[in-house]
């Protein structure tokens, strides 16, 4: 691995934030290496292909990074933001149920944040 896919594996895996490569390439400026937009992206990807980082992608949103180990996301449907929540690991249950061996699952659980509640009211 890279010394700049190394860089942004740990930055990913450091945060319980969802970057976009866009987030990603501005937290690396302040930082000593200062990579260039296609770096991050090519990056990105590679580490994609690897199966090292997930993508969570919304409709006509860029694409966030995330980290591998497994979690669930409740996203709030009016901005967008995306909150990790532990459900475990469904796996097994979601086979028993189909009767199919998985690959793997994308769980997102919409819902209204506290934020845009406040806006709405
Ligand atoms: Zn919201
Ligand atoms: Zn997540």
């Amino acid at each position: 691995m890279t010394k700049n896919s190394k860089q942004i594996l740990e930055l990913i895996n450091a945060s319980s934030e969802h970057y976009t490569a866009e987030q990603i390439y501005q937290k690396l400026q302040k930082t000593s290496s200062k990579m260039a937009m296609a770096t991050v992206y090519n990056n990105l990807n590679s580490l994609y292909e690897q199966g090292l980082i997930r993508k969570v992608t919304m409709e006509g949103e860029s694409a966030r990074y995330d980290k591998l180990l497994r979690h669930d996301h409740l996203v709030c449907r009016n901005c967008g933001k995306i909150w990790d929540l532990n459900l475990g690991d469904m796996t097994g249950s979601i086979e028993e149920k189909s009767g199919v061996k998985i690959d793997s699952y994308d769980l997102k659980i919409f819902y209204l944040c506290e934020e845009c509640k406040k806006k709405e009211s």
